[in-house]
């Protein structure tokens, strides 16, 4: 006898989309079967009816409960939401799996760096979010400042004890990585087959503009892309790519947000490069004439929202390739937060986003007709799982796969208020914000979590998830 069965629904596999029954035993997909062929009882049997039937959303960029700048803040002590609020919009927004941060930020130039192992740093994290989470976690390890070669040492092992990946920043004072120890992380993350995320901009063009805007009484928040150029991600992504081959390291450029950028990773994969690009799901909607409304500078998230053409390029990049995921850099905190700082130094990156990625992609490209619900699932699950190592356990409606899963209803409409929101904090940037189609359904490894627009899973249910990239996707841009 089977735990669950799922029939009725339009299911998206691997091999495509089609009316098919799934068969799930304890935390695994036992089976993906004909309509009525799977002549076996079961504990349970959904009826998907009219639905869709997907894997479970994969968010591949978040930053839960980590203490938040008091430049930012205005105040200390401010920490963005817990994982048990994180999670819990994860599984309203028919996200299983979720990626975060492990490693420290040095805020000020100089501060001692921690004396924890890669390792010591990780099992903190996990150690904070264990018992803590509705939906499965991981962690990219940040490697910030001048990194020390001993650190770099264990890189390897720590690639071997399941973490996969590893961020760095090119700008932002003391967490900017020189690119001399940069080097020497790239080489050691592609010798223990990793890949490295990349917060790429330009740190001379970064600074010299923030003097210049600040000198000519122009530092308002509403100028942040011009802090945060187009030709700042132009330079900064061809020189990681650069860097890239030069090292034969995998890159995963987290949010693009430029048309030069897109194209810098469309160039780089034309070469076969393993590089890949993610999309912040504001970045798909807002422009900086935005950033002018009242508190307008509440849908930032750093580098800076551009213009229109960028936001284009970005949503054309997720239609047809060098953009492969999208995410939301999640960083959820009260309006006091958020609305504080109004100049191009203090405005607070990042909002509650965990929730709306997948109605909001849908939206942008499913509404309009621009991409297939393969693709949909590719951008929102599928290649977050394969670009970072979690492939096909998480990713695929599969045989074997954990039975990860979202139920979407395609003719559900709703404007979003923020009462349909499920995160901690006390504003959203997707007011008003009009979905056709939206989730109904959370299963994480077989279990049902969100159902009738209630939360019924434990936040005990998540579980710290080992990454392993496959070799294919090191040696080419195979999604
Ligand atoms: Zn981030």
């Amino acid at each position: 006898m089977l735990d669950l069965i799922i029939k009725g629904g339009r299911v998206v596999t691997p091999e495509g989309v089609g009316e098919m029954d799934i068969g799930i035993q304890g935390e695994r997909i036992a089976a993906v079967a004909l309509p009525g062929t799977l002549e076996v009882e079961a504990a349970r049997t959904i009826d998907a009816g009219s639905k869709i039937v997907l894997p479970g959303g994969i968010e591949p960029h978040t930053h839960i409960g980590i203490p938040v700048p008091e430049v930012w803040a205005g105040k200390p002590e401010v920490i963005t939401q817990p994982p048990e609020a994180a999670s819990r919009a994860a599984a309203f927004g028919g996200v299983t799996t979720f990626i975060d941060f492990s490693g420290e930020l040095p805020i000020t130039p100089g501060e001692t760096p921690s004396t924890e192992s890669i390792m010591e740093q990780v099992e903190k994290r996990k150690n904070a979010f264990s018992g803590h989470s509705y939906t499965d976690f991981a962690y990219h390890h940040i490697l910030a400042g001048d990194v020390s070669h001993h650190t770099i040492g264990e890189i390897r092992e720590a690639i071997q004890a399941g973490l996969a990946s590893f961020k760095i920043f090119t700008t932002f004072h003391a967490i900017r990585v020189p690119y001399g120890n940069l080097m020497a992380i790239f080489e050691e993350v592609a010798k223990g087959s990793g890949i490295m995320a990349v917060h790429a901009e330009d740190d001379d063009l970064v600074m010299y503009q923030t003097e210049k805007l600040k000198r000519e009484g122009n530092d308002q928040g509403y100028n942040l892309h011009i802090v945060h150029s187009n030709v700042s991600e132009d330079l900064s992504f061809r020189k990681i790519t650069r860097m890239a081959e030069h090292t034969g390291v995998a890159i995963y450029f987290v949010h693009t947000t430029a048309k030069e950028g897109v194209r810098a990773i469309a160039e780089a994969r034309s070469r076969n490069q393993p590089v890949y690009g993610e999309a912040l799901h504001n970045y798909l909607e807002f422009t900086h004439e935005d950033y002018k409304k009242p508190n307008g500078t509440k849908i930032h998230t750093y580098p800076a929202i551009k213009y229109a053409e960028d936001r284009d390029a970005l949503q054309q990049g997720l239609v047809d390739g060098p953009i492969c995921t999208t995410a939301t850099d999640e960083y959820t905190t009260n309006k006091d937060v958020k609305f504080f700082g109004t100049t191009i130094e203090s405005v607070c990156g990042g909002h509650a986003g965990i929730e709306t990625r997948m109605p909001v992609t849908w939206a942008k490209l499913v509404n309009t007709g621009r991409i297939s619900l393969e693709r949909f699932a590719a951008v929102t699950s599928t290649n977050a799982a394969k670009i970072l190592g979690m492939y096909p356990k998480k990713g695929a409606i599969a045989v074997g796969s954990d039975a990860d899963i979202c139920i979407w209803d395609p003719n559900l409409s709703k404007k979003l208020t923020l009462d349909d929101m499920h995160h901690d904090g006390d504003y959203s940037i997707w007011e008003d914000f009009q979905c056709n189609g939206y989730p109904v359904m959370t299963i994480l490894r077989g279990k049902v979590i969100v159902e009738d627009g209630k939360l019924v899973g434990s936040s005990s249910d998540g579980r710290w998830i080992s990454r392993k990239v496959a070799p294919s996707v090191l040696a080419n841009p195979t999604v």
